[in-house]
């Protein structure tokens, strides 16, 4: 049912490459009965599933039943590029306007920090074995004006970034990215293999006593009630956990705009490649251009390396079950040879894509009305995986109606504008990556200082 075709001779869509090594889950059937729960989350992904996992931990009388369209994981959550990072979801000055101001964005990166952290820690407790090496993001520059991002980057880093800046030979020594003349390294960042952490965090939920229906799409959300194709769910609290799927539920349209990223994955490579290539660290992989790159090594010695592709689809179109088009797999491995030329003759295995969320001004959030119960978290702009546990602890404060220093963060209860309608949404992201891609073009041809273009591209995206 999640097969993938073939494009060019190349694996495309399955979902992702993570589940060709775990194998692909056969759904559970349909909730076919009614329930009466205390929460009901509507879906199962890591937002969903660590919403649960803490809920449950906190008070395990608690009722919970997670639906779930498809299978756990079929998402961003078994598709993405396994950085458990602590990069910010958003924009830290759109943060910064709260009340809390500056020290509010410090508080929500040094929980990030600590995120990361957590989520190698329940791993651990849990037998959940997720590839997991914390082993840092090295950020190359292979243009002067990525080397000015890299260093804005840094001189705006608040107290407790551990980032430093590397020389071009520094940078090199640890991973051959060709062209590379400076960089930074963060060492608060993970690897991880996110079907095999979304997939053990669904049996750890399971075995706690939450019940997962899978094959089961919330088409109503209301207060008190959530209604299925076959069933009613009712409770006092309904958490809206659907990231890049919201617009297609009943009301929320315009809420957060599904944006595409794509992924493609090697065969494993030969050693005498590797030991040109360095990456002996396994840091995650990433370039500072308008239109970035993120990579990882994995566990079986493969590069899996992503980008946008076609951002955002007419209508908040989503794909099926990941396939990706031809000119993205295309573009990926041009990326790909252009960063390591040394392994321009190893196939390509697999390609695939996923959504995730944009709000209007790309800040994530999470919240939980008081009249209503009705409750959510996401939008975390590709910057999710570790941003879900912190949702999840959040939402579990939040329904129990503790206030910690969780539910005091800026991202609680951060309400945002509306994206516009079409076609002005659809021309507008066109325009925004047009002018990304032209910026980048621009910067490597050497222009020395970051181009205006991609300073336009931000301005008219609001990021
Ligand atoms: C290709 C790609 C690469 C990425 N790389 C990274 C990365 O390296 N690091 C990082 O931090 N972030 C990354 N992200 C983003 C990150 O994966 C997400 O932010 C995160 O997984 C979001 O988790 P989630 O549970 O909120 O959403 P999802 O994992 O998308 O889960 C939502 C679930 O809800 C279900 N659903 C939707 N509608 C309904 C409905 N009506 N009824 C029932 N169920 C429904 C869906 O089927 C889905 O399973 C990437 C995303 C993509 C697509």
């Amino acid at each position: 049912m999640y097969e993938p075709t073939r494009t060019d001779g190349t694996m495309n869509g399955g979902v992702s490459h993570w589940y060709s090594e775990i194998g692909l889950p056969v759904p559970g059937a349909p909730l076919a009965r009614d329930l009466d729960v205390d929460a009901c989350i509507v879906g199962g992904g890591l937002t969903g599933l660590w919403t649960a996992y803490y809920l449950k931990q906190a008070d395990p009388t608690i009722r919970i039943a997670v639906l779930e369209a498809e299978f756990a994981g079929f998402g961003a959550s078994g598709r993405n590029g396994g950085w458990l990072s602590s990069a910010l979801m958003g924009s830290a000055s759109a943060y910064a306007r709260g009340p809390r101001g500056t020290e509010g964005v410090q508080a929500l990166e040094d929980e990030l920090r600590s995120s990361v952290d957590e989520v190698i820690r329940v791993a651990a407790a849990e037998g959940i074995d997720a590839d997991i090496v914390k082993s840092g993001v090295l950020s190359v520059a292979r243009s002067p004006a990525q080397l000015l991002r890299v260093r804005a980057g840094l001189a705006d880093a608040l107290p407790g970034n551990r980032a430093v800046e590397l020389s071009g030979d520094e940078t090199s020594r640890r991973i051959a990215v060709a062209g590379a003349i400076g960089g930074s390294f963060d060492p608060d960042c993970a690897r991880v293999q996110p079907a095999r952490l979304t997939r053990g965090l669904l049996s750890v939920v399971r075995a706690m006593g939450v019940e997962v229906h899978e094959s089961t799409r919330a088409l109503r959300i209301e207060p008190g009630l959530v209604t299925t194709q076959h069933a009613r769910v009712r409770a006092p609290h309904v958490l809206r956990c659907t990231e890049g799927y919201t617009a297609r539920i009943h009301g929320l349209r315009r809420h957060w705009l599904p944006m595409n990223s794509a992924m493609i994955v090697t065969d494993p490579l030969p050693e005498h490649v590797w030991s040109e290539i360095g990456w002996e660290g396994r840091e995650l992989l990433g370039d500072a251009a308008s239109a970035y790159f993120y990579a990882q090594r994995t566990a079986d010695d493969r590069i899996a390396i992503g980008g946008r592709g076609v951002p955002y689809r007419f209508a908040s179109h989503t794909d099926t079950n990941g396939e990706t088009q031809a000119w993205t797999i295309e573009s990926l491995r041009g990326i790909l040879d252009s960063a390591f030329p040394q392994a321009r003759h190893v196939p390509v295995a697999r390609a695939w894509c996923g959504v995730l969320a944009v709000p209007r001004d790309w800040c994530a959030s999470v919240g939980v009305e008081r009249r209503t119960g009705l409750g959510w978290a996401g939008g975390y702009v590709g910057h999710g995986v570790t941003a879900t546990n912190l949702a999840g602890r959040t939402l579990r404060d939040l329904v129990l109606r503790e206030s910690t220093d969780l539910t005091a963060l800026p991202w609680v209860d951060h309400r945002v504008r509306r994206w516009e309608p079409e076609p002005l949404r659809w021309l507008g992201v066109k325009a925004m990556y047009g002018l990304y891609r032209a910026a980048d073009r621009h910067e490597d041809e050497g222009g020395p200082s970051v181009s205006r273009l991609a300073r336009l591209g931000d301005r008219l995206s609001g990021r």
